[in-house]
């Protein structure tokens, strides 16, 4: 019961790894907030799921992307729990779009969601860490952010993660002392997310991994707890990998 006490908004937590982290995070004591935007079921599968194994929780539709139902997710979040300790900040969308020849929305859509999302949702809440003297927030970044040549092909997703590294790095400097952010870099993960990916795009994956498998929805959790609890007091501004050695640098 690492998390015990502590309130916890997960963005994106109706599928993937940010359902696992919202699991993971309720099972070691948090009341955790279950942000979707379009996939509500799934939201509502994981509350039930927290409530049948004795942890505590909502869920609360909005789309990061949208200040305004950014706010009303922490007011809401506010008005049940009273405060705000953790922010996990994981919704994202990854658009498998050529630069040249894929429309010319993907970089609003993705930028939106994966950088804007984490800096809008961050704004948020951070005056109400900061009046608590407490708070960490952790963002879902990606070893694509990082330099290595496979992730180049998605040029969009790339950029929105390097710029979460950067926003990430920003906001350890304007928040500290009293709240930590941190990203992790996760690796391949199965999600829904790279379902489509070509065989042979995995193979190579498979091959650039010091690890040769692919990462679990688990692992990636486990690395979210370490930073959302005590055990990271003293740790800011970190980029922390999770993917089996692929972009290790
Ligand atoms: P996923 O299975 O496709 O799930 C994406 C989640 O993001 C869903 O819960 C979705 O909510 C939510 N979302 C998308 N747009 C949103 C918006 N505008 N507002 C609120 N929520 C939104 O993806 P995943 O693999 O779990 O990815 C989670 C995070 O990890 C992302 O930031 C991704 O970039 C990062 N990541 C993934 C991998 C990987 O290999 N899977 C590797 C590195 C980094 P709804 O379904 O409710 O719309």
């Amino acid at each position: 019961m690492r998390l015990s006490g502590r309130v916890a908004i997960v963005t994106g937590a109706s599928r993937g790894i940010g359902y696992a982290i919202a699991k993971r995070f309720a099972a070691e004591g948090a009341a955790v907030v279950i942000n979707y935007n379009t996939s509500k079921s799934g939201a509502s599968k994981l509350l039930r799921e927290v409530r049948t194994s004795g942890g505590e929780g909502m869920i609360v539709a909005a789309d990061v992307a949208d200040y305004e139902q950014v706010k009303r997710m922490v007011r809401k979040t506010l008005a049940k729990y009273g405060r705000i300790d953790i922010l996990v900040n994981n919704a994202g969308v990854m658009i498998p779009e050529t630069f040249l020849e894929g429309p010319d929305d993907v970089w609003d859509k993705t930028i939106d969601v994966n950088l804007k999302g984490t800096y809008l949702c961050s704004k948020a809440v951070a005056p109400t860490m900061l009046k608590q003297k407490q708070g960490k927030i952790i963002n879902i970044s990606s070893n694509s952010g990082l330099y290595h040549p496979s992730a180049m092909r998605f040029v969009e997703y790339v950029a929105s993660k390097a710029g979460v590294n950067g926003l990430t790095k920003a906001l350890a400097l304007k928040l500290g002392p009293y709240v930590n952010v941190n990203a992790i870099c996760p690796g391949w993960i199965k999600t829904d997310m790279v379902a489509a990916t070509d065989p042979e795009v995995e193979k190579r994956i498979l091959d650039e991994t010091p690890l040769k498998r692919y990462g679990t929805v688990e692992e990636v959790a486990n690395a979210a707890v370490y930073l959302a609890s005590n055990e990271s007091d003293f740790v800011t501004g970190e980029l922390h990998l999770v993917a089996g050695g692929r972009g290790m640098h």
